[in-house]
Formats: C-alpha cells, sequence, structure tokens
C-alpha cells in the first residue's frame, strides 16, 4: 500500500473508479492531503486525489502484479502525483490504473496470453520491466546471427548540466564517433541503451552509453582517443568481448530501464528524469541492417487465435468458491505464465504459492484441457467483453510484510 508521500492522508471519500465513471467523488470531509490548501474547500477532482483514490482502490490482481515493486512505483507516483505538472499529474493517474483488470486469453491449441491493461509509462516499473524483457529477448534473437559480440561502455565528464542537455550531447557525440574512420572500419552494426545514473552526493546526473556491436578487434586507446574527439574532451571508455551472445544481449537489456535507482531519487530528479526521455529514443540500433530485425517499438497484443478471454478476477471468484475444475486449469494457467501466477498464486496456495520454486512448464495438452475447461465455465459469462473498469471483488487488505523476491532467480518476465 502507498502514501503518497509523508503529508498525505488517506482520503475519507469511498470512490470505486473515480475518473473512469466520469465524476468526481465527494469529499467525506476529513481527507486532507497533501496538496490541500486550507484556505480553499478541498478540490476532489484534482489530480492528487484522483491518483490517491485510485491508488487506495487497487484490484486484487493490481496490487499483486505491482508487488515486486511497490516502493518504487509509489515514489514515482508520489513524484509526479505532486508535481504541480498537469502532464505528469495525468500520467500518475494512468499509472495508477495500470493492470486493474487484467485478464487470460486463451485459444483452443493452448496458446496462453494475458491481456493486463497495462498503462505503458516508461517509468512504470512493471511495464518498465515488460518491455526489457520482450526487448531483450528480441535482442538475444538477433544477436545469435552476429559473428562476435563487444559491450562497449561511453562515459561523459561529470558536470552539472540539466539531464536532457546532456543526453543531447551524449547522443550527438556517440553520432560523431560513427562518423570515424575507426569505427567505420571496425564496426559492422549494434545495439545501443542508454543508462541514466544519479550521483546523490554532488547531485549531478551522469548518463552513459551501452554499446553492443559485432565488429572486430579495437584498442582501447584508440576507441578512447576517439570518443575523445566526438565528445568533445571524455575519453573514459570500456571495451570488452563477450564471452556468451546471450549473456551479452542480456547484459543491455538490463539497462533499458532502471526502476529500482529511479525508486532512490528525490521526487525533482524523477521528474526532469520524465521530461528528458520523453519522445527520446533511449535505446536504438545502427549501423548495417541486421538480418533478424530487433523490432523495439512492437507492441504485444493478443494474437488473434486466442479466442477465450477471462477476466482474472472472475478467476479468482470460481478458485474461492472452490471449483475444482477452475482451480485445476487455473494452476495450468500460472505454471504457464508468470504473470497470471503471481496474479492468482495467492488464492490457489499449495506449492504454486510459492513463489520462489520455479514451477514445471505445463505440456500442450495440458493447456488445452484448461481451455476446455475454462471455455465450459465461462463461454456464456458477458462480462469477458467488458475488460476496463467493470466491479470487480473488494480489495484485500494491505499486503505489508509480503514482500517476496518474485523477480530474482532470472525468471523471464515477457507476458503483455
Ligand atoms: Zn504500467
Amino acid at each position: 500500500m502507498c502514501a503518497f508521500g509523508p503529508q498525505t492522508v488517506q482520503p475519507t471519500s469511498q470512490p470505486t473508479h473515480p475518473v473512469a465513471q466520469g465524476s468526481s467523488p465527494a469529499d467525506g470531509g476529513g481527507g486532507l492531503t497533501s496538496l490541500d490548501q486550507l484556505e480553499t474547500p478541498v478540490d476532489r477532482t484534482s489530480p492528487v486525489d484522483l491518483v490517491t483514490d485510485a491508488q487506495e482502490d487497487q484490484t486484487v490482481a493490481q496490487r499483486r502484479l505491482h508487488r515486486p515493486h511497490e516502493r518504487t512505483r509509489c515514489r514515482v507516483l508520489a513524484a509526479f502525483a505532486e508535481s504541480g505538472d498537469p502532464t505528469l499529474q495525468r500520467r500518475a493517474f494512468k499509472m495508477s490504473e495500470c493492470c486493474r483488470w487484467p485478464a487470460v486469453s486463451l485459444s483452443p491449441q493452448g496458446q496462453v496470453h494475458t491481456s493486463l491493461g497495462r498503462c505503458r509509462d516508461r517509468l512504470c516499473p512493471l511495464c518498465q520491466t515488460v518491455r526489457s524483457n520482450e526487448f531483450g529477448a528480441r535482442l538475444r534473437d538477433a544477436t545469435m546471427t552476429w559473428d562476435s559480440v563487444r559491450h562497449i561502455v561511453l562515459t561523459l565528464a561529470a558536470q552539472d548540466a540539466p539531464l536532457a542537455d546532456q543526453l543531447d550531447h551524449l547522443q550527438a557525440s556517440f553520432r560523431r564517433l560513427r562518423q570515424q574512420t575507426l569505427w567505420k572500419r571496425r564496426v559492422i552494426r549494434g545495439v545501443y541503451s542508454i543508462e541514466v545514473t544519479l550521483n546523490h552526493k554532488t547531485g549531478q546526473w551522469h548518463p552513459h552509453l551501452h554499446v553492443l556491436i559485432e565488429g572486430s578487434y579495437i584498442p582501447q586507446d584508440s576507441l578512447s582517443e576517439a570518443w575523445k574527439i566526438a565528445s568533445g574532451g571524455s575519453r573514459v571508455v570500456w571495451i570488452e568481448l563477450m564471452a556468451s551472445r546471450e549473456g551479452a544481449a542480456r547484459y543491455v537489456s538490463k539497462y533499458v530501464t532502471k526502476p529500482s535507482e529511479i525508486g532512490g531519487w528525490p521526487a525533482d530528479a524523477i521528474c526532469e528524469y520524465a521530461h528528458a526521455i520523453t519522445g527520446r529514443r533511449m535505446i536504438d540500433r545502427f549501423g548495417r541492417r541486421p538480418s533478424t530485425p530487433v523490432d523495439i517499438e512492437r507492441e504485444n497484443e493478443t494474437p488473434a487465435e486466442c479466442t477465450l478471454r477471462v477476466p482474472v478476477h472472475r478467476l479468482l471468484e470460481r478458485i474461492n468458491e472452490g471449483n475444482r475444475a477452475i482451480i485445476a486449469a487455473a494452476e495450468t494457467l500460472a505454471r504457464a505464465s508468470r504473470l497470471i501466477r503471481l496474479a492468482i498464486a495467492d488464492d490457489l496456495g499449495g506449492p504454486i504459492a510459492d513463489w520462489t520454486i520455479r514451477p514445471k512448464p505445463p505440456s500442450q495438452d495440458e493447456l488445452i484441457a484448461a481451455y476446455h475447461a475454462l471455455a465450459a465455465e465461462f463461454e456464456d459469462d458477458a462480462p469477458f467483453a467488458t475488460r476496463t473498469h467493470e466491479p470487480g471483488p473488494a480489495p484485500p487488505p494491505p499486503l505489508t510484510g509480503r514482500q517476496r523476491p518474485m523477480f530474482e532467480g532470472g525468471w523471464a518476465m515477457r507476458d503483455g
């Protein structure tokens, strides 16, 4: 449960989904949020209140899906909501709605797909994780065709300039580097991602580039000299030959986003970062077109063949009613998808709820059986077609002290 900053008090109103219903909840009289003005009546339509209400009113699935990144998510939401910037406040509300009504889709052939209703905000930790893993998987496929993979890190000298200016400079410097003869002769193609760190002592930003290249040996001294010319003075570079292509791709995809570090930043730094990366490609490819395209921006949509779609809260209702056929099907789905597992495993109980154990993936026959069990139970269920803002089960009590290391141990998280 997120309290949205130290001064925020939980509102006393009981809205269901304030913005979804297009109305503002009436103030119960006691809620005093950090942006309330004592001299003026409380405005329950303010973005902060709407976000706070939405956050307090999370669905079961929403709480569980965001639980591994809850602290970072709350920090970003609070920073956006209290920024006074209408654009960031709108983003905060959208983020607070992320994964409100997830659903699972199946095909008669046993394909499983999750549609989470993600917010896709670049600072939403869950959406970042999904995006990073999707990209990492595609990058791994692409780099498998490369002859040799080298990892390069290019840094800028520390400076006080705003982040946006430093990112402009970093990207322009990298373009200049790629124009140099040394680079053109030795690098065939590559992919880069920009990582941003913040020095808490100095308050200085440290943006730097992680680059994976296919090409031949480049002496570090030569690269350093070339980077000094390109960047106008910075010469700190790192280059290494990667022992494994999969490891190399995984390493760079890890730097697409840094949710844990954002969570430790001050609110104004989070907002500056959000503005600085807006409209900016933080990851891109360059050089000769890869034989296997790295489709960076592809959206993960439900495949057309997944004809059966069951909202997760309907699944939870049947599980809690003790419906054995649905419980068996749900266990199969929980083994098929980490995100489904995260959303429903608590209710299933037993070994499947122990997130530290990686479950055995289900066979196709088991998935087909799950499809038929769900189809028999739900095919006449009208709520199928409507997924958003549909009243669901009441949220469970706060899950304090139950954080578990869901995303540790190298599991892929590729659901949409
Ligand atoms: Zn999201």
